[in-house]
């Protein structure tokens, strides 16, 4: 191409025109993506998934190679046994490193996430919910400090998880009755101006969604929700190609939908909402009213245990458990047929018994036809699933969501 003609156009997946320098970063992004989504692969392999010719393909890579984002592997024979080995392609340690700082009811976690979901520093501080805006914001900075200042200058950017209603477009907390202090927060700007690097908001749950996706239960498929089941409930649902989000891109609530008119009022001020009978303090209410071994201090790994071991009343409070867990899920089934559930939280310690009951009520809920390929997980992704969610979101900005199908040949 000389200097007189325009740049090669192509259109987008979303209708867009590309020039061929954003047709090269797109498939960069790609490959990236391919790589995180399905794990290491050949060249070959690499230039089938993205649907690129060979030579572009290599021209990626080496870029890719020498910048330090990927290490080849040792060669693998082919399956066949013919042909010159392949050598896979795999993310360098620390390659695309993301902070993530995800503040929780009570805790703020703060850690260095690389492309693997590896995460080389990591630290925990208590976060008094009662803090105010101005304590919070100091705390959650200085948390930030302690681990992000060794990777000053190498962060692509910062995700910042957060237990609220917010904009993440905006980088505005709307509400958030978990932790006060959030709302209004200037946090977003303020961990933007001291490390230097964009800074992504987020809902905790939707960053879970965002999580399971690049590494989780959630790699390779288009859609499914991540539920959260905590003394709070809420859930982050992923639609092909993008995270499902409110009129003008607010978070949505999906804990606080009514499901009883004349039932309990809600934290949020409402009635009968779903969070009122699927949180884990409705579990315990529930387990002292009922006179169920261990009360109030019980949690879903105990009353699990019990039930397995025999005790009727913890195995009929998990069942009506699983039933409230069931109407909200199933709502989901109903109004954008969801089938695929990651769950997260305290919840998931109750065991396989429980996520079998849990499955069994959903199915029974949905609508017959609808029902048919159900499945609920319980997510493996654990205590790091905040920061790897936190990080995620930074790595799909960075990526984008929807892979343009962008083609260098034609
Ligand atoms: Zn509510």
């Amino acid at each position: 191409m000389t200097a007189s003609q325009p740049p090669r156009r192509t259109r987008s997946a979303a209708g867009g025109l590309l020039s061929s320098s954003d047709v090269g970063t797109a498939n960069r992004a790609r490959v990236l993506q391919s790589l995180l989504e399905s794990g290491p692969a050949s060249r070959a392999e690499l230039a089938r998934r993205v649907n690129v010719q060979r030579a572009t393909l290599s021209t990626i890579v080496t870029g890719l190679l020498q910048a330090g984002v990927l290490v080849e592997e040792d060669a693998r024979p082919h399956a066949g046994g013919a042909g010159k080995p392949a050598r896979p392609l795999s993310f360098a340690p620390e390659a695309l490193l993301s902070g993530a700082v995800a503040v929780s009811r009570g805790a703020v976690e703060t850690a260095v996430v690389d492309a693997r979901g590896v995460l080389p520093a990591r630290h925990r501080d208590h976060l008094p919910t009662t803090c105010g805006r101005a304590e919070l914001e100091r705390r959650v900075l200085e948390a930030a400090e302690g681990v992000f200042a060794a990777y000053r200058g190498r962060l692509r950017g910062i995700g910042l998880t957060v237990p609220a209603l917010c904009d993440p477009e905006a980088g505005v907390v709307l509400s958030c009755t978990a932790v006060p202090g959030l709302e209004g927060t200037a946090l977003p700007r303020a961990l933007a101006t001291r490390f230097d690097a964009p800074v992504r908001l987020e809902q905790d749950v939707r960053a879970f969604a965002i999580g399971e996706k690049w590494f989780g239960q959630g790699r390779g498929r288009t859609d499914f929700a991540a539920l959260q089941v905590d003394v709070g409930v809420g859930a982050g649902v992923m639609l092909p190609g993008h995270l499902l989000e409110g009129v003008r891109g607010y978070t949505t609530q999906l804990g606080h939908t009514c499901i009883d008119p004349d039932g309990a009022r809600c934290s949020c001020g409402l009635r009968g909402c779903w969070e009122t009978v699927a949180s884990t303090r409705w579990l315990r209410a529930e387990a002292a009213r009922r006179g169920v071994v261990g009360g109030r201090g019980t949690s879903p790994r105990r009353l699990g245990a019990r039930a397995a071991a025999g005790d009727a009343g913890a195995r009929a409070l998990l069942a009506d458990y699983a039933d409230n867990l069931a109407i909200g899920m199933a709502n989901l089934v109903q109004l954008l047929s969801v089938r695929f559930f990651i769950v997260h939280g305290d919840v998931v310690h109750a065991g396989e018994d429980f996520r079998r009951l849990l499955h069994e009520r959903v199915v029974a809920r949905s609508m017959p036809a609808l029902a048919d390929g159900i499945e609920v997980l319980f997510s493996e992704l654990d205590q790091d699933a905040g920061l790897l969610g936190a990080a995620a979101t930074v790595l799909s900005h960075h990526l984008g969501d929807t892979p343009a199908p962008a083609h260098d040949h034609l």
